[in-house]
């Protein structure tokens, strides 16, 4: 059993400490939220006082951060690279942008350690029942150390190839799940509209060739769906602001690799108006507010 470091304990990273300490490991916890830190104590987790006690003296650093940014200020300068004892392996399953990933796994490299990006999919169903996929990038020899500590937290684990490459695959999947969010929107109001239930185009739609994941999920319109968050007044779940930063980081990706995602950027400019309408904390399934506002 490992002892782990782990930093950024929100929506995902409070359940993923909690399935680690189920797994038989010791945890070490830090966030900037003292309320997100007493939470893990109480699954057993020990409290840090900084990312720097969080991750001195142990075997793997995990972090679980919303953007770049923050996995920049949390790795670099007085961060966990400096602190780190040899032979840390560091795993950050933030989704953040290519060049921010790798980066940071370049300095990581140069200061000795072994590093993988992982970001995930699942959401905090997923995390909460250790079944995420994570979308590993990195050298091989990283992504064989990190593996079995992922493997108490996910169900596949996918070595995607070198540095960055998680999150390419992780923002290709975000686009597709922002675009079929919107997609399932236009669909259920334009049907209900013209005079079908909103339960006969889902039982027809979940079973036909316009079905996706998000439309049997995490459908826009509440009552049809069990699992989706449009049932519960749109408490997320994964919040739009999250996914409007996915898709912007899919528009950047998409001009570095000049290759043209028209349906892309149609989704990224609705969640960046359903966020100026006040949604930003709200589930992606309100997108639905976008096409009915009512
Ligand atoms: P969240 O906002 O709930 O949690 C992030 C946590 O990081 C917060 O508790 C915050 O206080 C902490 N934090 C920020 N900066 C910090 C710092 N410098 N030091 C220590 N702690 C710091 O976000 P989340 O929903 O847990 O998402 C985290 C990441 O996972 C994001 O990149 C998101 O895109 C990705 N993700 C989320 C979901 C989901 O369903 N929520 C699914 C897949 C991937």
């Amino acid at each position: 059993m490992s002892i782990i470091g782990f930093i950024g304990l929100g929506n995902m990273g409070s359940p993923m400490v909690r399935n680690l300490i189920k797994a038989g490991h010791s945890l070490k916890v830090f966030d900037l939220s003292e309320e997100a830190i007493n939470f893990s104590v109480q699954s057993g987790a020990l409290a840090a006082k900084s990312v720097r006690e969080a991750a001195s003296g142990v075997d793997f650093v995990i972090t679980m951060l919303p953007v770049g940014a923050n996995v920049k200020e949390v790795y670099m300068n007085d961060g966990v690279i400096s602190a780190a004892d040899s032979g840390t392996v560091m795993i950050d399953t933030s989704t953040i942008d290519i060049e921010t990933a790798q980066a940071t796994y370049m300095a990581a490299k140069v200061a000795g350690f072994d590093m993988i990006d992982a970001p995930v999919s699942g959401g905090v169903t997923g995390a909460d029942a250790a079944t995420l996929t994570f979308m590993c990038g990195g050298d091989k020899k990283s992504f064989d150390k990190a593996k079995p500590i992922l493997a108490s937290m996910g169900k596949n684990i996918v070595h995607c190839g070198n540095a960055g490459l998680g999150q390419v695959t992780k923002i290709c999947n975000n686009m597709l799940a922002g675009i079929n969010a919107l997609a399932a929107a236009e669909a259920m109001v334009m049907g209900e509209r013209l005079g079908v239930s909103r339960e006969t185009l889902y039982n027809v739609i979940s079973t036909s060739t316009g079905r996706s994941y998000i439309f049997e999920t995490s459908n826009p319109m509440s009552g049809v769906s069990a699992t989706s968050p449009a049932n519960n007044d749109f408490k997320p779940g994964f919040m739009a602001k999250l996914m409007l930063k996915d898709l912007r980081l899919s528009q950047a990706a998409a001009q570095s690799a000049s290759t043209s995602t028209p349906l892309g950027a149609v989704a990224t400019a609705a969640f960046q108006q359903l966020i100026e309408n006040g949604f930003g904390d709200a589930d992606t399934s309100s997108i639905i507010k976008v096409i009915d506002p009512k």
